[in-house]
């Protein structure tokens, strides 16, 4: 089986797409949109967040179902154990594997509410990610996802720890990760010399998120800890008023960044969509145009 079982070729880079549960009819219908476009360019997978809580829970399951049984796409449900009890973890994951789903990205998740504040394990649940992907692993045949930090997880004290417990994570049976959104390349190739260095080949997708919108970014940039660059940040802010430079400033940016991240081994990349299309698909023509081009 190729790398992160069948779900990177293991030659060519894979492209996947990220998506989240909309919270209204129109928010489906846009959503929906992106998905049909999505799915005419054959990603490896897609992926859809899992959302604080509640209903948007609820929703995450919903959306991942009905794209496993009404298109070709592979979906990834990505699954949080902040606030729910084993038995409840146990529940959701059978649901997908009654669905045929067998992709879970296995995270922690943070505190609902506050994200940075305390961290509070429900009394039957679990404390950490690496538990996630244990429990997938004794429920059945699943390709587990991670998440990784190339700016430091924000409640890391060291790089040190960090490594270490992303290690387990993968010596407890995860398949791939996918980062944390960033703005620094160099940030990536650090991550990635560590974990070689602490002995570790799991596969780590960067993720590539479009930054148009400066107002919009910064708020991601701040719940994500993701250092924003000033210079991209000015530019942004004086294209504010004009959205379509402003599309033009982020998706170069964002095409700059992948095509170094490939250049530089990077075994594919992730692009958050934010339920729409044109960014994410501007800098994916970007960057497949500009590999066949040099592939003549
Ligand atoms: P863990 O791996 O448990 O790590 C959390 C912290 O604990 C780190 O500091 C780590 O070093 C430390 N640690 C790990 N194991 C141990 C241990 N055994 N002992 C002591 N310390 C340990 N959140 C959502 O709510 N929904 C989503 O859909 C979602 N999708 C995401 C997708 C990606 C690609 C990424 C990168 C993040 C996503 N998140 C999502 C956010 C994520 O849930 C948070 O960033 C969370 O704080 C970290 O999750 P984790 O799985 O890395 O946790």
């Amino acid at each position: 089986m190729s790398p992160a079982r069948g779900l990177l070729t293991g030659t060519e880079p894979s492209f996947s797409f990220e998506f989240f549960p909309p919270k209204t009819d129109k928010g489906e219908r846009v959503l929906w949109d992106t998905i049909r476009r999505v799915e005419a360019l054959a990603p490896a997978f897609v992926s859809v967040t899992y959302g604080a809580g509640g209903s948007s829970r609820e929703r995450t399951v919903d959306v991942t179902r009905r794209i496993a049984a009404e298109t070709t796409l592979r979906p990834v449900a990505h699954l949080t154990a902040v606030g729910h009890s084993v038995a409840e973890l146990r529940h959701i994951i059978g649901r997908y594997a009654d669905a045929d789903i067998r992709d879970v990205l296995a995270l922690r998740g943070d505190p609902p509410g506050d994200p940075n504040g305390p961290w509070i394990a429900h009394p039957e649940g679990l404390t950490h990610a690496v538990e996630l992907i244990e429990l997938l692993r004794d429920l059945g045949d699943f390709t587990v996802g991670v998440a990784a930090f190339p700016e430091l997880h924000p409640r890391s004290p060291d790089w040190e720890s960090d490594i270490r417990h992303f290690v387990a994570k993968c010596r407890a049976g995860a398949d791939y990760a996918i980062t944390q959104m960033f703005f620094h390349v160099e940030d990536y190739l650090r991550l990635r010399d560590r974990l070689a260095a602490a002995g570790c080949d799991t596969p780590v997708i960067p993720e590539i998120m479009p930054a148009t919108d400066v107002r919009q970014i910064r708020r991601f940039a701040e719940l994500s800890h993701a250092a924003f660059p000033e210079d991209l940040a000015h530019r942004l802010e004086a294209a504010r008023d004009r959205p379509a430079d402003g599309h033009r400033i982020g998706v170069e940016y964002a095409t700059a960044m992948a095509e170094r991240l490939l250049s530089e081994g990077a075994p594919g990349l992730h692009y958050i969509t934010l339920n729409r299309s044109t960014a994410a698909l501007d800098i994916h023509r970007n960057v497949t145009t500009a590999r066949s081009l040099r592939a003549r």
